[in-house]
């Protein structure tokens, strides 16, 4: 038996649990100290109604023979929840077969398996910072990583031009941690990069739902001709709170190598997965009835007051900050050329405030920080008003 020695390649140290280590060590040091955690990027607010609502019906259904759900009949994904996403597309100007969406217990799982379609000899260009999975998939697996460079420079929004050759790239936008949002247009010089390097665009579409400005792209498929050189991956854990309940969608179009990696990933899940539950599913289709789309927009409204507050903090603070428009994070330059373990130490010591520092997604991070959004109003408030007292200190 050989081990994969590709595991011992990856980075130590988890950058979550360093985080809960260090703010668990001060809790003992200082019990008196009232800590506000605005660093992980989980929601807040509870399901919808719409979607709690759905789930008990379809958990009674479950419990009478007339009714009950057995193995899906097709692990792709029930007909009525695919169906629902192929119109919330259609809502964006995106027509999709639906033998093109294929749903799943989340993002995370989808970009880990989706490199099943690839060989080995791939390299991969990966933006820096980013969300740090994307990495570790393909350290695991023993790949070539080709880092592209966000900073403050290129608007942490890296084009094209500035890319070397790679096999698959990863687009994430909005982005995490920076809250960066590519517009159709920039979009569209990735779609051609991909076409004359003959590579696939793995393109994280999580965070689309805080998308509000006109010109960027919710989905790249948005862009003519993606289809031919892009897979999507999304989530329902943002939109609409189910990062405890699980569920996502990939969309692997017909048009991408001949239709031969929808085949591929048909019989990657048919043989590797055994679908999402019922129940979930039909909690993640009432996502898509109006009265869920309001519900759900009320949450994301309470997550874009929080980034507002936090960033009307900063302003008056005088501190360098993007995103929080289209995204639940601020990504905020550290005061002082403080690097961001530094901050993070000072902020924890100064305001009791817990942020992500942003060397934890790529060495282009340092000197950077993020502050989530998804917080309890009151305690954002609350945490805000503390950075802004600590930051007129120095
Ligand atoms: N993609 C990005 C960019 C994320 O930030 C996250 C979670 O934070 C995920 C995917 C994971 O989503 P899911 O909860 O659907 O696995």
């Amino acid at each position: 038996m050989q081990l994969n020695p590709h595991y011992a390649e990856l980075n130590e140290s988890y950058l979550f649990s360093t985080i809960a280590h260090k703010v668990a060590d001060y809790q003992k040091a200082h019990p008196e100290a009232d800590v506000i955690r605005l660093g992980i990027g989980d929601v807040t607010l509870p399901l919808a109604a719409s979607v709690t609502e759905a789930m008990h019906k379809a958990v009674e259904e479950q419990g009478h023979k007339g009714t009950f759900h057995g193995y899906i009949p097709s692990e792709q994904g029930y007909e009525f929840l695919r169906d629902a996403i192929r119109r919330y597309y259609a809502g964006h100007g995106v027509e999709l077969d639906m033998s093109e969406i294929f749903i799943s217990d989340g993002a995370k799982s989808d970009l880990g398996n989706l490199l099943d379609l690839f060989s080995q000899d791939n390299t991969i260009l990966v933006p820096d910072p980013v969300y740090p999975v994307y990495v570790d998939d393909n350290v695991m697996a023993g790949r070539k990583i080709l880092y592209l460079p966000a900073t403050a420079e290129n608007g942490f929004l890296p084009m094209p031009d500035e890319a070397p050759h790679a096999d698959i790239v990863y687009i994430c936008s909005p982005n995490n941690p920076t809250g960066a949002t590519y517009s159709v247009e920039q979009l569209k010089a990735w779609v051609a990069w991909a076409k004359a390097n003959d590579a696939v665009i793995l393109f994280d579409a999580a965070y689309e739902c805080f998308v509000s400005e006109p010109g960027l792209a919710r989905s790249i498929f948005e862009v003519e001709g993606a289809k031919e050189v892009a897979i999507e991956v999304c989530s329902f854990s943002k939109i609409a709170g189910f990062t405890g309940t699980r569920c996502g969608y990939t969309v692997v179009p017909q048009a991408l190598a001949g239709g031969k990696l929808n085949k591929m990933w048909l019989r990657r899940q048919t043989t590797k997965f055994n679908g999402v539950a019922y129940v979930v599913q039909r909690g993640a289709e009432a996502v898509f009835t109006d009265e869920g789309m309001k519900e759900i927009q009320q949450n994301l409204d309470y997550y874009r007051a929080n980034a507002a507050v936090i960033a009307a903090a900063l302003d008056e603070a005088g501190v360098w900050y993007c995103g929080g428009k289209n995204s639940p994070y601020i990504w905020l330059r550290c005061p002082n050329e403080m690097g961001s373990w530094e901050f993070f130490d000072w902020l924890l010591e100064h305001a009791h405030v817990v942020g992500t520092p942003g060397e934890g997604f790529g060495p282009c991070g340092k000197g950077y920080f993020r502050l989530t959004a998804f917080g309890d109003a009151e305690r954002t408030k609350e945490a805000a008003a503390r950075i802004k007292a600590a930051l007129a200190t120095l």
